[in-house]
C-alpha cells in the first residue's frame, strides 16, 4: 500500500517536471494595421523566433491592432506580450501624458530597442486644392483612430499651424480604410504616422485620383521640435511613390518605431527575442525597405522607458551597454 503510493507520488511527480519542460510559451506580438509597416515588423520578428523554437520553446504570433497606444495598454495590462509602438507614445505612457494623462506615469512599461524611422505622412487628393497644412481648414480630414500614434501628431501638426480642431471636419477611422475614402472622394486628406515603403501609401497613390504628399515643415514644425523632445526632421523619399504628383522628396517631421513590453514578462523570453533580432540584425534588414537605415548602436537610440532586464542581459553580454542612457538601466 505504502509503496504504491510512493510510487504514484513519484509518477505524477516526473509528469508534472517533463510536462513543464516540454511546456510551450505563446507570445504575440501587437502590431497595426496590415497595410502598413509595424505588421511585416511583427510578422519578421515572429519569424525569428519560431525559426529557434527547439531552442527557446516560444511560439510567436502577430496580431494586428489599432496602433501604437493600444499596444502599449495591451502590455500593460497583459493582453499582449510585447507592442510596437511610436517613440513620442512610448514618451508619453511613460510619463503620464497625452492620452495617459489621466491614468497617470505607466511605470511597468519597458523598452526593448527601437526599429525604423516614421514620417508624419499628409496625404491629400489633388481636387481637394489643398497645397500646404493651412489649406486643411474646412476640408475632411482622417486625422487617426483612436488608439493609434497618429492621431496625437495629426492633432500637433494642426496646431502646430494653428488650426483648430474644429475647423476640420475630422474623421477617425484606421489608416487601413483611408486610402479608399481618399480614392472616392469621402475624405480630402488623412494623416498616417509610418515608416516607408508602405502598403498604404502605395494603395492611395495608385488609384484614379491624384494624389500628393504635402510637406510638414514651416515655423510653427520649428517651435514643435524645440518643444517635444521626440520630434526629428524626416523625409520621405519621393521614389517610393512614382505615381503620387510629387516631383521629388518631401521634408516632414517624424518618430521611431520602438518594440515594447511589460516589466512583467519573463526575463527569459525578452532575452530569447532580444537576441535573435539582434544576432541575426543583417537578415532582419533584408525584410523591409524601412530597416536599410537600422544599425544597433541606433536601435538602442530613442527610448524612454527603462530597457527590460532580459533585453539587458542580452546587451550586457553583447557588450552593447554603451549606447544605453544610463538613465534606462534600472
Ligand atoms: N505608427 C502607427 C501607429 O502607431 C502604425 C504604423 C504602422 O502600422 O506601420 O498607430
Amino acid at each position: 500500500m505504502k509503496k504504491s503510493v510512493i510510487f504514484l507520488t513519484l509518477l505524477l511527480f516526473a509528469f508534472t517536471i517533463s510536462s513543464f519542460a516540454l511546456s510551450k510559451t505563446f507570445v504575440t506580438i501587437g502590431t497595426g494595421g496590415v497595410t502598413g509597416v509595424y505588421y511585416p515588423t511583427g510578422g519578421a520578428i515572429t519569424r525569428m523566433i519560431n525559426k529557434k523554437f527547439k531552442q527557446y520553446n516560444i511560439k510567436a504570433t502577430v496580431e494586428s491592432t489599432a496602433g501604437s497606444v493600444y499596444n502599449i495598454n495591451a502590455v500593460l495590462s497583459g493582453d499582449l506580450e510585447f507592442g510596437i509602438a511610436q517613440s513620442d507614445r512610448q514618451y508619453q505612457a511613460y510619463h503620464g501624458l497625452a492620452e495617459w494623462s489621466k491614468r497617470g506615469p505607466q511605470k511597468d512599461l519597458r523598452a526593448i530597442f527601437s526599429i525604423h524611422p516614421e514620417s508624419i505622412t499628409l496625404i491629400i487628393s489633388a481636387k481637394s486644392g489643398v497645397r500646404s497644412v493651412t489649406d486643411l481648414r474646412g476640408k475632411r480630414v482622417n486625422i487617426g483612430n483612436p488608439g493609434s500614434g497618429q492621431l496625437q501628431n495629426s492633432k500637433d501638426v494642426l496646431a502646430a499651424f494653428g488650426i483648430g480642431i474644429n475647423e476640420i471636419t475630422a474623421e477617425q477611422v484606421k489608416a487601413l480604410e483611408a486610402p479608399g475614402l481618399l480614392q472616392d472622394g469621402k475624405i480630402d486628406a488623412f494623416f498616417y504616422t509610418v515608416g516607408h515603403p508602405n502598403g498604404n501609401i502605395k494603395e492611395a497613390t495608385s488609384g484614379r485620383l491624384k494624389v500628393r504628399i504635402i510637406p510638414i515643415t514651416g515655423q510653427g514644425i520649428d517651435a514643435l521640435l524645440k518643444k517635444y523632445p521626440y520630434y526629428a526632421k524626416t523625409i520621405i523619399p519621393g521614389k517610393f511613390y512614382p505615381n503620387a504628383l510629387n516631383t521629388g522628396d518631401v521634408e516632414s517631421i517624424g518618430v521611431k518605431a520602438t518594440f515594447v513590453t511589460s516589466k512583467n514578462l519573463h526575463e527569459k523570453i525578452v532575452y530569447a527575442v532580444t537576441k535573435e533580432v539582434f544576432d541575426n540584425l543583417e537578415d532582419f534588414k533584408k525584410l523591409h525597405p524601412a530597416y536599410s537605415v537600422l544599425t544597433k548602436e541606433k536601435m538602442l537610440k530613442g527610448l524612454s522607458a527603462p530597457i527590460h532586464k532580459g533585453a539587458l542581459k542580452y546587451y550586457r553580454e553583447a557588450g552593447l551597454l554603451k549606447y544605453i542612457e544610463p538613465k534606462l538601466v534600472l
